[in-house]
């Protein structure tokens, strides 16, 4: 099959050959050289040779991401750094940012997960690559960049922000492939709306989108807007960066490059490894780094394996859509919800655009979320009377799919502040104190 490597297409067993090989390579590899892991081994009574088929990796201990606070921040390198090549550092959406380093293997291993990453968009030597994503210590802008060079497409490194300048370019460097988070890819949608140009007098074809928890809403919306095809992609820092897994045209959930990255699900809190289809958290094993190696590192994000063979021909696992992470979970009046759960209710009310602010406030011993999104145009014109029907109605849409009561603010167009990386989706005032 034409884009696809040997690997991706490799028959299971194979696989699982390849990987418990490497497995046993890379748990040598951190006993030998990372003080935090030879203790952990030891107490859980395991080495390397003692791994005899995949199912043994549960016997390995878990890394989570206070190992790397507390290390911080060089102490889970297992390579001196003169092999070191690069640094970057997560963004640190959740507290203090966690640095990771590469060497020139892991940046070679990096630049061909993200090659393989964009041919799942076919992307090849004919593409011009607009990559909006962050350039910097976000792993978000260089991995898109190396990976574009890879496979001989034109990258313009945009970065995110200047968002007239993006538009010029997007029409004059005439981009096929759009790679940005569907937050301000939303965004840029807009503005080309504002600016009078049309979707389709560009030449964008594939957008790839991830770094943030996303809808199959945003999705359409997106594929209508831009007129393009969105894919979605996943990946994070104390791995390698976005390249962990991709979705193919199929669209229905990522395939993990699981010849560098070895998956799990686990419950979330017995840690129980759960079977293909159950929803629980994503669990990765690094199986070729080098300066960074993690051995089931939880990502504290929510997903399920998708059990059922990929029509498109990778025999590679798909990961569904990440649903959210764990530190997201806002637990108002005894309901669980997460952002992006009020965003699949919102995606279906006709009238609200997807931009949004969860502000959590609490009022004596009781907690309350107050949805604000923002209306469409032309129900803002319509004027005070359509923006509270408009929000009664998402209200009712909340309470009956999420079983949670909470205040709906419909707010005009351009009211919610726009991210150029990452979107802020919820501002808890809660631990400030008061109601403010
Ligand atoms: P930070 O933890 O500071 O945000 P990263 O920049 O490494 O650091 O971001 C990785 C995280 O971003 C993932 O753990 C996940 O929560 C989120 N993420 C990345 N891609 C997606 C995606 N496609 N859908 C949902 N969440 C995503
Ligand atoms: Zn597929």
């Amino acid at each position: 099959m034409k884009d696809l490597t040997a690997i991706e297409q490799a028959p299971r067993d194979a696989l699982r050959g390849l990987q418990l090989e490497r497995l046993r390579r890379a748990v040598a590899w951190v006993e030998e050289r990372v003080p935090l892991y030879r203790d952990r081994l030891r107490q859980a009574g395991v080495r390397a040779e003692d791994l005899r088929s995949l199912d043994d990796l549960r016997r390995l201990p878990f890394t989570v991401k206070a190992d790397f606070r507390d290390t911080y921040p060089f102490g889970l390198l297992a390579v001196p750094m003169d092999e070191v090549i690069r640094l970057h550092a997560s963004s640190g959406t959740t507290g203090k940012p966690i640095v990771v380093a590469y060497t020139r293997g892991d940046l070679e291993t990096w630049s061909e997960v993200m090659a393989r990453t964009l041919m799942a968009g076919g992307v090849g030597p004919d593409d011009v690559v607009h990559n909006a994503y962050g350039y910097g210590l976000f792993t978000g802008g260089l991995g898109f960049h190396y990976g574009a060079e890879r496979v001989g497409a034109a990258v313009i490194p945009m970065s995110g922000g200047f968002t007239e300048r993006q538009l010029t370019a997007l029409t004059d460097f005439r981009s096929t492939v759009l790679c940005s988070t569907p937050s301000y890819a939303l965004h840029l949608a807009e503005a080309l709306e504002e600016a009078g140009i049309a979707s389709k007098d560009l030449a964008l074809r594939v957008g790839f989108f991830g770094a943030e928890p996303w809808t199959e809403g945003m999705r359409d919306a997106l594929e209508s807007r831009l007129n393009i095809m969105a894919l979605n992609i996943y990946g994070l820092s104390e791995v390698i960066g976005p390249g962990v897994s991709v979705e193919c045209p199929e669209r229905k959930g990522m395939h993990v490059a699981e010849d560098h990255f070895l998956p799990e699900i686990v419950d979330p809190t017995t840690l129980e490894p759960l079977p293909p289809g159950a929803t629980g958290e994503l669990v990765l094993t690094t199986l070729t780094k080098k300066a960074l190696p993690v051995l089931r590192y939880r990502t504290r994000d929510l997903t399920a394996i998708e059990p059922e063979p990929c029509a498109c021909g990778r025999t590679l696992v798909r990961i569904r859509r990440i649903m959210a992470r764990t530190d997201d979970m806002l637990i108002i009046r005894g309901v669980n919800v997460y952002p992006s759960q009020i965003e699949h209710v919102l995606m279906q009310v006709a009238g609200v655009e997807p931009h949004y602010l969860l502000v959590v406030r609490r009022e004596g011993a009781l907690d309350t979320l107050e949805v604000q999104v923002e209306a469409r145009a032309g129900v803002a014109e319509a004027g005070p009377e359509a923006m509270r029907g408009l929000a009664a109605q998402v209200r009712r849409r909340i309470h009956e799919v999420i079983g949670l009561g909470a205040d709906v603010t419909v707010v005009p167009p351009k009211t919610i502040e726009r991210s150029q990386g990452k979107a802020k989706r919820v501002q808890d005032l809660r631990r400030q104190g008061g109601t403010s």
